[in-house]
């Protein structure tokens, strides 16, 4: 079954807010069966509201809308779909119940303009919203749906979960949808499509495989789809693991999560204590690191050694070293990593050194050039690569190779899978 999502609100539109809400519904109905064929965006004006959803229900049954629900006079949904549904207003008691609650908790004084949050269209079915002002609403029409939501992403959220699911359930008969997603680190899109070739043609026309780069990662998603779930649940895990099998190494974590989140997980989990020593990634890969809940057993901290007289005072690197192979070397990064080892009592130690441009380039030395090291007890090894993008995207991109350093390193010296 398809939906379409209608995002309403003239900062969506000049760049002041990114559509989270979308990307949120899109993939929270998938687990519903229930696929967004399109998204519109539109600013908090009453024409392009009403023309946005009478198009919308030429194509579809059910259309989720957030946005233009607050009190003040820019936001214009409520009223705007009293008006296309021809209907008058009536006070909600359960909403104006909640509203002076909230209002005496915070002890802020309840304003008229607050009380006409209360005030709904008369046919519609009020979605309690616990976590904020402004209720859902839920139109039944005619055979179409229409929620209305907050802009605001946690009240959205909120609705859709507690509210929105349960009815989704008994009002759509929708079928079973199951995604299956493998990160791939480091191989370009065009060499895995090639050797997953013959797999794909194994595919059923029920379920496909989509390809999804970014930066130096690649995700590979099996979507299945059909009304019997335990024998699409079956065929899934099936296929999921042929296409892993096909990939091999180049997988580098069998879920839908980040490198660096796996790796943090598996340092947790085999209680591996993990240091850093950054220069040219200026403490991203820590702060990506400190990201995961839980990883302050295995990290004690880590050096952002930028400047030269630090990467010396701090980590101990000879000054020989600037003035004759430079900081961006192979040998600064040695030292820097087996340093940090030391310093932070750690197991394994990561270092980066490199140029993340635009400017301070030179000839033998281009912007995107970064050294990676990595000290164990067992010793060190640094790995050159050359990087491209902007500095986000060095950065990022350097993260993922330091992580599948640090995954090499966990197969090899600790016999963790
Ligand atoms: P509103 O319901 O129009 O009062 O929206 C309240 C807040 O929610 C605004 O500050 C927006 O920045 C935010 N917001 C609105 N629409 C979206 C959206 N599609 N994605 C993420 N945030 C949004
Ligand atoms: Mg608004």
């Amino acid at each position: 079954m398809n939906a379409e999502i209608l995002t309403i609100g003239d900062e969506l539109l000049i760049g002041q807010t990114i559509d989270t809400n979308s990307a949120w519904i899109g993939k929270n109905l998938a687990l519903f069966g229930i696929q967004i064929s399109r998204k519109t965006a539109v600013s908090d004006s009453k024409i392009e509201i009403v023309t946005a959803i009478t198009e919308a229900f030429k194509r579809v049954d059910f259309l989720l809308v957030t946005g233009g629900l607050g009190p003040t006079k820019d936001d214009i949904t409520k009223k705007t779909l009293a008006g296309f549904y021809g209907c008058g207003f009536r006070r909600d008691e359960s909403v104006a119940a909640h509203l002076e609650n909230i209002f005496a908790r915070r002890g802020r004084q309840l304003l008229e303009i607050n009380k006409q949050q209360a005030d709904v269209p008369e046919i519609c079915e009020v979605l309690c919203n616990e976590v904020g002002t402004a209720p859902g609403m839920w139109f039944d029409q005619k055979g179409k749906v229409l929620v209305s939501m907050p802009g605001v992403p946690n009240e959205m959220v909120h609705i859709m979960e507690n509210r929105v699911f349960p009815r989704i359930k008994d009002r759509f008969k929708t079928p079973e949808i199951l995604h299956c997603t493998a990160v791939t680190v480091g191989i370009p899109e065009s060499l895995l499509s090639k050797q997953l070739e013959d797999f794909e043609k194994t595919l059923p026309p029920h379920i496909k495989l989509a390809y999804l780069p970014a930066l130096n990662t690649v995700k590979l998603r099996l979507s299945g789809q059909s009304d019997d779930a335990a024998l699409l649940k079956a065929e899934m895990t099936g296929y999921f693991d042929n296409l892993c099998e096909v990939c091999g190494e180049a997988i580098f974590v069998r879920e839908d999560i980040s490198p660096v989140k796996y790796i943090a997980r598996q340092l947790i989990h085999n209680k591996i204590k993990i240091s850093l020593a950054e220069s040219c990634t200026g403490g991203f890969i820590a702060n990506q690191l400190v990201t995961e809940s839980g990883i302050s057993k295995v990290f004690n901290g880590s050096i952002i050694s930028y400047a030269n007289e630090i990467k010396h005072r701090e980590l101990g690197v000879p000054n020989e070293i600037f003035s004759t192979v430079g900081a961006v070397s192979e040998k600064c990064a040695r030292y820097m990593c087996e340093a940090a080892l030391k310093k932070f009592n750690a197991d394994i130690a990561i270092s980066t050194t490199g140029i993340a441009g635009p400017g301070g380039a030179t000839d033998e030395k281009p912007v995107g050039l970064i050294y990676i090291g990595i000290a164990t007890a067992k010793g060190s090894r640094v790995k050159k690569y050359h990087l491209f993008g902007t500095r986000e995207q060095f950065m990022q991109r350097a993260a993922n190779c330091a992580m599948m350093l640090v995954k090499d390193t966990l197969l090899q010296e600790f016999g963790v899978h």
